[in-house]
């Protein structure tokens, strides 16, 4: 699993620009790249839930998603949500839905003035905080 997610700014904010879209239900989606953390694609997906408090990823975007990423030698990264009034850290939910032990969780939370993300690795309900760092385009 990489030791921190690297993403430009313009991905960082396209991942927002979702997540208040989607407000007040959460929004998710997926972010491939390589092993080392580099998001190369943001995916944009439906919430099925669309509910303020969970999500969930709609199986049919996912496999589209998952066929595109193959198609172009792309790894999965992260996984990413929203947390639209709470903080941005894992619900016992968050964890018990993270079944990509290789995959990093971002979550991004609007319930502050500012949109706040942290990422995190979820292993066997194991959590731990990974750096997000920022990169040129
Ligand atoms: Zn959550």
């Amino acid at each position: 699993m990489p030791d921190a997610l690297r993403l430009s700014p313009a991905q960082l904010s396209s991942i927002i620009e979702h997540a208040r879209a989607q407000a007040p239900e959460e929004a998710c989606g997926i972010l491939a790249g390589d092993v080392n953390g580099n998001v190369g694609r943001v995916f944009l997906m439906e919430n099925i839930e669309h509910s303020p408090n969970f999500y969930m990823l709609d199986s049919r975007e996912q496999f589209q998603v998952f066929d595109t990423m193959e198609a172009e030698g792309l790894e999965l990264v992260a996984i990413f949500h929203s947390h639209p009034h709470s903080e941005a850290v894992p619900s016992a939910r968050d964890m018990e839905l993270a079944f990509y032990p290789d995959s990093l969780y971002l979550i991004i939370s609007l319930a502050g003035s500012e949109p706040e993300s942290h990422a995190y690795s979820i292993v066997d309900g194991e959590v731990r905080e990974v750096d997000i760092v920022l990169v040129n385009d």
